[in-house]
């Protein structure tokens, strides 16, 4: 008997990609999050317990799914949202790969409930380790209520790893500001073991910066605005004496969706030239349009690196962009960095 090769199990299968997916249990409510955005959710909660290791629930009110579909989802490669490949190129959602749902239901306990706006009844799904143990039907709003409980249950090497829970909540408000800066017209509530941490409404995006990091950065925020062929730029920056000494603060998303990229990052910095004091950093939430086809973001399984068709057009852009408007709110090179 020489062929040793076999096909992996389901639950195996969900088990690996879950090791990309899902790093910590900030991933988890980045992906739900995700999906009650690409659901057209207006309102969205964040139920948060011990810093997401015993629960994380998102509840949306978004466009919730049938029967048939909420016990698909948790099939891996399950997707409404592409059908062929060249759809990667015009994508108008944060997700595509089909692959969350399937990779968190393999590590987890899930339970999920769900309504479409035209029926009276629901479905309620709980499953656990890929293993549906459950699904009826049930009286509930409309939209998606998703709960992830006791992550890693099943990895407990993964479960050891896990940092403080300081180190883990720190995480998820990340996530949550990230998803929050990119989406003001979208209400976010989150909880943290019952007390409230953010509650912020729909606004527009000034204020929605102010909602998130407070209201001392009102006054400091200068607008950008570029538009140019190859990408449309809106935002702020902050003013240099709002500098911090972290770079926690600076936000790029391109067509709405957060990304890092430590090479346009280097283009902010490069407009502050000779404006911050040694060791602090500008702040920044700048939002770029562009052509879907010139950008690829099917290069990591969480998708916040893109790859761009003219990376270097696109530095020399927003440098004189943010130049610009550094110069036009006629901010000096300022001395005095105590405030
Ligand atoms: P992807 O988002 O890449 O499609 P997921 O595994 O995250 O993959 O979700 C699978 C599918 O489940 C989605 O394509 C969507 O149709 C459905 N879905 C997931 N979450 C929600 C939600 N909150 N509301 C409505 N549908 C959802
Ligand atoms: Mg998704």
């Amino acid at each position: 008997m020489a062929d040793i090769i076999q096909l992996l199990p389901d639950h195996v299968a969900n088990q690996i990609a879950a090791g990309e997916v899902v790093q910590r249990p900030a991933s988890v409510v980045k992906e739900l999050v995700e999906n009650a955005i690409d659901a057209n959710a207006t309102s969205i909660k964040l139920i948060v317990k011990e810093a997401g290791k015993t629960q994380i629930q998102v509840i949306d009110n978004g466009k919730g799914m049938s029967e048939t579909d909420a016990r698909l989802c948790f099939e891996r490669h399950a997707t409404s949202k592409i059908k062929s490949a060249d759809d990667l190129f015009q994508l108008q959602t944060k997700g595509f790969r089909g692959e969350a749902l399937a990779s968190i239901a393999a590590i987890a306990h899930v339970e999920l409930k769900t309504k479409l706006e035209y029926n009276d009844l629901g479905t309620a799904i709980v499953i656990e380790g890929s293993e549906v143990k459950s699904q009826e039907v049930v009286v509930t709003p409309q939209g998606t209520s998703i709960s992830v409980k006791n992550l890693f249950f099943n990895i407990p090497a993964r479960r050891n790893f896990l940092k403080s829970h300081t180190v883990e909540l720190r995480h998820i408000v990340d996530e949550f500001h990230r998803i929050a800066l990119a989406h003001p017209s979208v209400e976010f509530i989150l909880y943290h073991n019952g007390s409230e941490l953010f509650n912020l409404p729909k606004s527009n995006y000034r204020q929605r910066i102010v909602n998130v990091f407070g209201s001392k950065i009102n006054d400091k925020l200068v607008p950008v605005s570029e538009d140019t062929e190859i990408v449309k730029i809106t935002g702020f920056v902050a003013k240099p004496e709002y500098s911090r000494k972290t770079k926690s603060e600076q936000f790029f998303f391109v067509n709405n969706r957060f990304i890092k990229s430590g090479y346009l990052n280097h283009a902010v910095s490069a407009a502050f030239e000779g404006l911050l004091k040694e060791g602090y950093y500008p702040s920044y939430f700048l939002n770029l349009e562009v052509d879907p086809h010139s950008i690829d973001i099917n290069i990591h399984p969480t998708k916040t690196e893109i790859k761009f068709e003219d990376e270097h057009t696109l530095y020399a852009i927003i440098r004189s962009a943010v130049k610009h408007s550094l110069g036009q709110f006629n901010v000096a090179p300022v001395l005095d960095f105590d405030s």
